[in-house]
């Protein structure tokens, strides 16, 4: 078996195609961490450790100070698994060899911006994707409904997630779901402020999916009705183990998996396609952030040569 004999970290910083909000901060450039791992058979393998402002709890600064501290005990075969998640996960990519260039065969085209923009936006598409995902509780719940009419009758076939980021009460929910053809509706992932709410929810015939509940470590998933599927970050949710976990459980309940991006960089999200495909084959992945991202390149695998926005930050 092969053992990995050095290590070395890089600092990746990306511009953004245009600037992007993250809980009330905004942000023109993706920063991440790039884990190396070289092994004693000679092969190179990679991750990305990238917390995302605003959502990871981490910040990058204590990304890097945990990853070099484990990574130096993974030299030393004293690892455990890191407790940040964006670390976890990005060591645990490079540890793994997880793909590079795989790439996502589908995904769910993210629609975001104001309602004129979006329905510009879908007029302008030369073919309708398959699916679609849309954020809703941000705006008053007519004005919603009402764009989401608007969206159904230009994409009459397309499937839609709909994503509420626990942005509404009970109340509200239901309104919103007794107020729209649901027809075309795949779930809300986490439509209500409580979990106790979005199992309510679920009851009253609304499809519903879990995602921010997933990234809270000692969460234990249940199945109730109307849970239909997990919408799984790894960046947020951590270690490879704790992602197999959560695909295990939802294969059992026959619950659906989404492998889910967070802006990370081609490196990442190429990783994440690789996931999707493990783990999801037949579900399309929410891999659609890329191209908030400046196109770069990828580590050369056969020349293992280095894309020039990679700086060194630390080797062991
Ligand atoms: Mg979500």
């Amino acid at each position: 078996m092969a053992h990995p004999i050095a290590a070395s970290l890089f600092y990746s910083k990306v511009p953004l195609t245009q600037p992007l909000t993250w809980r009330g901060e905004q942000k023109d450039q993706r920063e991440a961490a790039i884990v190396q791992l070289n092994w004693d058979n000679g092969e190179v393998s990679w991750g990305e450790i990238a917390p995302l402002p605003g959502f990871s709890k981490e910040s990058l600064q204590q990304a890097i100070d945990s990853a070099r501290y484990h990574l130096r005990a993974l030299l030393d075969q004293t690892n455990h698994v890191a407790p940040e998640p964006s670390v976890a996960f990005g060591i645990d990519c490079a540890l793994q060899s997880i793909d590079i260039a795989a790439e996502p065969s589908q995904r769910a085209m993210l629609l975001q911006g104001e309602p004129a923009e979006i329905l510009e936006k879908i007029e302008l598409m030369p073919k309708l994707p398959r699916c679609i995902k849309l954020k809703v509780s941000r705006a008053p719940l007519p004005q919603e409904i009402k764009l989401l009419e608007a969206i159904q009758a230009q994409m009459p076939v397309t499937q839609i997630r709909l994503d509420a980021n626990q942005g509404w009460k009970f109340e509200d929910a239901l309104s919103f779901f007794r107020g729209i053809n649901a027809e075309q509706l795949s779930f809300i992932e986490e439509p209500c402020d409580t979990l106790a709410a979005t199992v309510c929810l679920g009851a009253s015939g609304c499809p519903v999916a879990l995602d921010e509940h997933l990234q809270d470590e000692m969460f234990t998933p249940t199945a109730f009705e109307g849970l239909r599927a997990l919408v799984i970050k790894p960046t947020l949710v951590g270690s490879l183990a704790r992602c197999q976990q959560l695909v295990d459980w939802a294969k059992q309940h026959k619950i659906s998996v989404v492998v889910s991006a967070s802006y990370e960089s081609s490196l990442g999200t190429s990783q994440l396609a690789a996931l999707a495909q493990r783990w999801a084959p037949s579900e399309i992945p929410g891999l659609d952030t890329l191209h908030y991202l400046q196109p770069h390149a990828l580590p050369d695998t056969a020349g293992q040569n280095l894309p020039s926005h990679w700086q060194p930050l630390w080797q062991s």
